[in-house]
């Protein structure tokens, strides 16, 4: 049996004609080793904001809008098709795609823009015409340097739910739909380059596995396929103890267990999506995250699941932020020792689809705090004002306070807070950076921490935490 490698390429990796000819180099490289070759890709960079851009104006009542974004969508290919494409067949067949799917666009505004309202289903119709543009783009070119390659919808490959705009995959289906469809390619030397991000239903209706969902794409086709690795090619050296854009002293973490990635991606670092790694977990997939643009640098091998509990390296790793975030505080002496208010209060945020990103409770019970994002805070203060009125009546709770604009900060590293001298240093640094802690979370299992800080305090707060992480290496 042959081995198959997957290879997942974001959006500055096909951001212009320059990253996209960089990409067909790693290819080719990639193909001298690997005889079974998938590669999946994410919309040219800045195309799924655009794109839903468009449909926001369209809803909003502003068709001319939608229109001028078409335009500029239309404008952002065809610069790259010419600059890279050199075949006039390649040309003109992918010019075709585009006008098409630029139509569909307009299409699709046009109907957006007549009922007033862009639904999730919409939505999704809508943003998967980034993913269904570059693909062809890519297969051209490859094509045009000898290399069998073929554009694949991953549509006809990744069966999902009807949960438009964060689609789950049905593993099983899935499994089915791409060995039928991408093994006979592989047999035949043939490298499919396959869309990221893009799911269907059952009835055909597509669907995105949400924001950042490309590798999210490649992990599911990756387990799909049996790949002995999968690689997360990016515009960074790897997973590094920070934002380089915060910190550019940031540095690749040569290794990483699964479960710190996890953490820190959940905990919002874009580098790879949190549902990727959960995927690949326990499937003997050997996973890197590269970059595209050095392919020689440093990269980050994900290695198995480390039980943070008991493992003797002791070391914080790095250091994220969630931004846009809201606090959220009950507070009431009624409270105390009633049972049920804490379940009661996480259903609320379930009924309105609230992700509760952090929870800090007393031990009197006098006061729940727990932090949402932003966009869907004030939709929470009402649930939970509907569900204790009745508290509110008695005044068992005084009040439901929010505080917007606030961070989550989190530091992770396996273990590494069963030693107290780590979070003593950590609250000494950010005390001299003069940032107010208005919350602190530990993560069950000891392998992180998390601070809320307000939203002015992210970049001071990070980097006084990086120095700490850089100086204990
Ligand atoms: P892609 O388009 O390839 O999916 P993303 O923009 O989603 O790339 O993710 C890569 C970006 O993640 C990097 O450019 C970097 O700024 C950011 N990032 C955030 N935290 C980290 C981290 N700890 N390590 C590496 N990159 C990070
Ligand atoms: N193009 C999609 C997005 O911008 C998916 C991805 O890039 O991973 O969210
Ligand atoms: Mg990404």
């Amino acid at each position: 049996m042959h081995k198959i490698l997957v290879i997942k390429f974001g959006g500055t990796s096909v951001g212009s004609a320059e990253a996209m000819q960089q990409v067909v180099s790693q290819i080719q490289i990639a193909r001298q080793k690997w005889s079974q070759l998938v590669v999946v890709i994410s919309a040219v960079s800045g195309v799924t904001d655009l794109l839903l851009s468009g449909a926001r104006l369209a809803s909003l009542g502003d068709e001319e809008g939608a229109y001028k974004v078409a335009h500029e969508l239309d404008a952002k290919h065809r610069r790259i098709i010419c600059e890279l494409l050199q075949s006039t067949k390649e040309k003109q067949f992918v010019e075709s795609r585009l006008d098409t799917h630029i139509q569909e666009f307009r299409s699709l505004c046009h109907a957006i823009y007549v009922l007033g309202e862009a639904s999730p289903r919409a939505l999704d119709a809508v943003s998967s015409l980034g993913e269904r543009i570059s693909v062809h783009i890519l297969a051209a070119r490859l094509r045009e340097t000898h290399c069998d390659a073929r554009s694949v919808l991953s549509s006809t490959l990744i069966r999902t739910d009807s949960y438009f705009q964060a689609a789950n995959p049905d593993m099983d289906m899935t499994r089915e739909l791409s060995r039928t469809h991408l093994l006979p390619m592989l047999e035949q030397q043939i490298v499919p380059i396959v869309t990221g991000f893009i799911g269907s239903t059952e009835s055909g209706a597509i669907t995105t596995l949400g924001r950042g969902g490309s590798d999210y794409s490649a992990g599911i086709l990756a387990v799909a396929l049996e790949a002995s690795e999968l690689w997360i090619c990016t515009d960074v050296d790897g997973v590094m103890t920070t934002d380089p854009r915060i910190a550019s002293n940031a540095k690749t973490l040569g290794t990483i267990a699964h479960n710190e990635i996890v953490e820190l991606a959940s905990a919002g670092a874009q580098v790879v999506h949190p549902k990727a790694i959960g995927v690949v977990m326990n499937h003997n997939i050997d996973l890197w995250i590269r970059n595209t643009f050095n392919p020689e640098g440093s990269a980050t091998q994900v290695l198995p699941v480390i039980d943070v509990s008991t493992t003797q390296k002791r070391r914080a790793k790095a250091v994220t932020a969630v931004r846009s975030q809201s606090l959220i505080m009950l507070e009431g002496r009624g409270m105390l020792g009633v049972q049920g208010i804490a379940a009661r209060t996480f259903d609320a945020a379930a009924r309105v689809s609230a992700n509760v990103t952090l929870i800090a409770q007393t031990s009197s019970e006098q006061s729940i705090l727990f932090a949402v994002p932003s966009i869907v805070a004030s939709k929470v203060v009402l649930e939970l004002e509907r569900e204790f009125y009745r508290e509110f009546e008695w005044n068992d709770i005084e009040a439901v306070k929010v505080q917007d604009n606030v961070v989550i900060v989190t530091v992770i590293g396996s273990g590494l807070f069963a030693t107290s001298e780590f979070v003593g240093r950590l609250f000494t640094a950010l005390g001299e950076k003069n940032v107010d802690v208005l919350s602190i979370s530990q993560g069950t299992t000891g392998g992180s921490i998390s601070v809320v800080v307000s939203k002015a305090d992210t970049e001071n707060s990070v980097r006084a935490i990086h120095e700490l992480i850089v100086g204990m290496a």
